[in-house]
């Protein structure tokens, strides 16, 4: 079969099954086309998407303006490589330390590859300014954490999946129970060896996990008491997601100031991906005072394709919608609405427990057993009356829309859920 023939679904997923690693599950829905909150399948039937791509596609599946930006400059410069410089890369550097309130921004294209660049840049700094002993420095991450693939990475996860035969693993990493101040404190006395403190403002894979009001600003505080940087993995929950610019919010130029969440934090190492680019391109990056990027010099830190001028020209559209088109006011909207809606389903029905979340980074925990199958049961129902959730960590079910939904769509996408729901229980 030629690879430009249409195809059937079944096809494709038979394509991927025989030539590709299998290294997902995905659900067996088959898209070939985006637009907006839609996106359609092979055979042309149209989906809500309620996963955005993990939050990648804040604004929307092939935003005009993003794309505009993408071709252009793909017609214009792709690739220098930082051995010279492009007339792109400056401007999105200027733009974007401004658009979040920070000094600089390093560059790089996944969220992985940027969780890395900050867990170095924290053990760099720890050294030359803290003054910690070389090859001592440890990081205080958080229990059911998800910071990326990397094996630095998953070495501090608890996910056995993930973790499982990928050994030895990186040392210098401290592991306490999230959204637990005492277990901070208690972590940060006992060690005089730590540099960081890296966390999530919620957790997402974990299953949308918002930790108590005032949690991320003492957490920020203990670490200033400590000498400690406080590190936010921002890569799901920044960009709007959260009703907000930032879910720590801090100092950037958001103008929803009346906006639902925890008081505002400013993290010592701010680290985005995802929505940074709309989805259309891997765009990562790590913003920090000069102060602490400054112990980066030539050589020590780089990747090809970081700070490229297309993913430079990219992300300075897609933030640039993020504020144009008030994102962040929107999923805060929406956000409260899914919730109420949502929260007054679950006291009439059996099979979902809880509602939680913030802006439109919800979840919604079905009563049954964490490995049982009910999850992943209802997202195929919801597939088949035409909206996309996948399930996170068994029971829990993540609805994560593109923000550019307006109210119309998001109370379409509630009577689906609880449509769904009720006959499922029958
Ligand atoms: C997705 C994600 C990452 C990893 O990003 P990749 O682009 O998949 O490498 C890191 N941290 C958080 C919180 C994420 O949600």
């Amino acid at each position: 079969m030629a690879v430009l023939e249409r195809m059937t679904s079944q096809e494709a997923i038979n394509l991927e099954n025989q030539y590709g690693a299998h290294n997902y599950h995905p659900l067996p829905v088959v898209l070939s086309r985006g637009e907006g909150v839609y996106v359609w399948d092979v055979e042309g039937k149209k989906y809500y998407d309620f996963l955005s791509a993990y939050s990648a596609v804040n604004q929307g599946h092939c935003h005009p303006k993003i794309v505009d930006a993408m071709v252009n400059q793909a017609k214009t410069l792709t690739l220098t490589s930082r051995a010279f410089y492009n007339d792109m890369l400056g401007k999105y550097e200027k733009f974007a330390t401004e658009f979040f309130g920070f000094d600089k921004l390093l560059p790089m294209n996944t969220g992985a590859e940027a969780v890395e660049t900050a867990l170095k840049l924290c053990r760099k700094w720890a050294y030359e300014v803290k003054g910690i002993k070389e090859n001592e420095a440890q990081i205080i991450v958080c229990e059911n954490n998800f910071h990326g693939r990397t094996t630095t990475i998953i070495s501090f996860s608890n996910d056995p999946v993930a973790r499982k035969n990928f050994g030895p693993f990186t040392n210098g990493f401290i592991k306490i129970e999230y959204d637990n101040l005492v277990a901070l404190e208690e972590a940060l006395q006992s060690n005089d060896n730590v540099a960081g403190f890296l966390v999530e403002p919620i957790q997402g894979e974990a299953g949308v996990y918002v930790p108590s009001e005032d949690y991320l600003a003492s957490a920020k505080a203990l670490c200033e008491k400590h000498g400690v940087l406080f590190i936010a993995d921002e890569v799901q929950t920044g960009i709007a997601r959260t009703g907000r610019l930032l879910a720590t919010c801090g100092n950037c130029d958001c103008e929803n100031k009346n906006c639902s969440g925890t008081p505002d934090v400013k993290p010592d190492i701010l680290i985005l991906g995802k929505a940074l680019s709309g989805g259309a391109y891997p765009v990562s990056a790590v913003l920090a005072d000069n102060a602490i990027m400054d112990v980066i010099k030539p050589g020590n830190h780089g990747s090809t394709f970081g700070g490229n001028p297309i993913a430079a020209s990219v992300a300075i559209a897609a933030l640039e919608v993020v504020r144009d088109e008030k994102l962040a006011e929107n999923a805060d909207r929406l956000g409260k609405i899914f919730r109420v809606e949502l929260s007054e389903f679950a006291k009439t029905n059996d099979l979902v427990t809880l509602v939680r979340g913030r802006g439109l980074l919800n979840a919604i925990v079905i009563n049954d057993i964490e490995d049982s199958s009910t999850a992943w049961d209802i997202c195929i129902k919801l597939r088949d009356n035409g909206l996309l959730a996948k399930p996170t960590h068994g029971n829990i079910i993540r609805f994560a829309p593109p923000l550019v939904m307006n109210e119309e769509q998001i109370r379409d996408c509630i009577s689906i859920i609880k449509k769904t729901i009720e006959e499922f229980e029958k």
